[in-house]
């Protein structure tokens, strides 16, 4: 017999959702009967990993039995000599996913206030949440961050500044003045996050490279990860720079073996193979220039991107969108998920990956797009 007790949960978690991802390729051609299933849906690299990555992870599972260390010490050093910061500013996460909740876990007590975009990744308000703090989120204007809008939201009760840059999901980023002129109006009292994953898609001119501004500015901290350009989403893998202080608090609350054998190895090996990834950044953004001119034939329009992932308007409900793309075997994300009813977000594949969705699309659009 099954007795039914609820053991109640603390209060913050209540009114939490479950994490909606992306739907998985394998549940996809369950549910339809199908066989090709193209997965536009999470920002993953249709390129794969670098082969040398690949053989790192043979290699770890050689000492599969044995823990890794848990801060990542090869790594660290590799990135450091990298990106030229010293070794003791990096923190190995999880992915960054990790980190930020290391950053909420240490930082964020009942009632303190976080500053965010609206609508941004959904992972900071959720942390936030977790925490008991109060997500104070910011509208994007045309998709962008609202930076003076975020600098007027600024309360006494405020510990932390989120601004994703490139921002997902709509692939914008904000301008290098407007971002430097911003940092150095946040109080140093206040923890600044930049979210950095798809930085490495980045080309334009105008975005502002952050890493120097470390050393000067001991509230800003830098999230990075291996999950996007260097294909290890799988693996977990992602990193924060910061002062070494806030990441000897983080330290703290970590699990001692957060980030696995296999994963350190593969992030190392990777940035041994920059030629991986510049490629990768290449096909991208030749990807991303046929895919926005594709969807203007269309009919439709896109905020600009610089990451791998397209934010699409649509004239109608997103969900139907998605759900009929879903049905001919192409998976996006449903706007509505995001924050944007009447959009998909479509992450930029293959060229042969955009040409099905786009003909998929066109099929549910009809010949003369979306204005016929
Ligand atoms: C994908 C993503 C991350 C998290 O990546 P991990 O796989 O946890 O390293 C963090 N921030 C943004 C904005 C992302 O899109």
């Amino acid at each position: 017999m099954q007795v039914s007790v609820k053991i109640p949960t603390r209060k913050e978690i209540e009114p939490l959702g479950v994490y909606v991802p992306g739907k998985p390729i394998e549940e996809v051609k369950r549910e339809f009967g199908l066989t090709d299933i193209i997965k536009l849906a999470s920002n993953e690299n249709p390129y794969g990993c670098s082969e040398l990555a690949t053989q790192a992870v043979v290699r770890g599972m050689e000492k599969c039995a044995l823990y890794p260390e848990g801060t990542a010490p090869e790594l660290a050093a590799k990135l450091s000599a990298r990106l030229g910061v010293a070794p003791e500013y990096f923190i190995i996460g999880n992915g960054s996913d990790e980190i930020i909740r290391l950053l909420t876990r240490s930082y964020i007590a009942a009632g303190d206030e976080a500053v965010m975009a609206d609508v941004t990744f959904s992972r900071y308000e959720t942390n936030v949440l977790i925490e008991g703090g109060v997500p104070v989120t910011v509208p994007l204007i045309d998709g962008v961050h609202d930076l003076a809008g975020m600098l007027k939201a600024i309360s006494s009760r405020t510990k932390m500044i989120f601004v994703c840059n490139p921002n997902n999901p709509t692939g914008t980023i904000v301008g290098r003045s407007e971002l430097l002129a911003f940092i150095e109006q946040v109080p140093r009292h206040i923890m600044l996050v930049i979210d950095e994953a798809y930085y490495e898609y980045v080309s334009d001119p105008d975005y502002l490279q952050t890493v120097p501004l470390l050393a000067s500015h001991p509230n800003l901290v830098i999230l990075r990860t291996f999950s996007k350009i260097y294909g290890l989403a799988a693996l977990r893998a992602g990193y924060g720079m910061m002062q070494p202080s806030i990441v000897q608090e983080l330290i703290k609350v970590k699990e001692p073996f957060n980030s696995n054998r296999m994963a350190q190895a593969a992030a190392s090996a990777s940035l041994d193979d920059p030629a991986f990834a510049a490629d990768c950044a290449r096909r991208n953004e030749a990807a991303r220039t046929n895919l926005v001119a594709e969807l203007k034939q269309l009919g439709l329009s896109c905020y600009p991107s610089h990451a791998n992932f397209l934010m699409v308007k649509l004239d109608r409900s997103g969900d139907d969108v998605f759900q009929s793309l879903l049905a001919q075997g192409v998976v996006v994300r449903a706007g509505s998920l995001l924050g944007y009813p009447d959009t998909i977000r479509v992450s930029i594949g293959t060229e042969q990956d955009n040409q099905v969705f786009i003909e998929a699309l066109r099929t549910i659009l009809g010949p003369g797009g979306q204005s016929a």
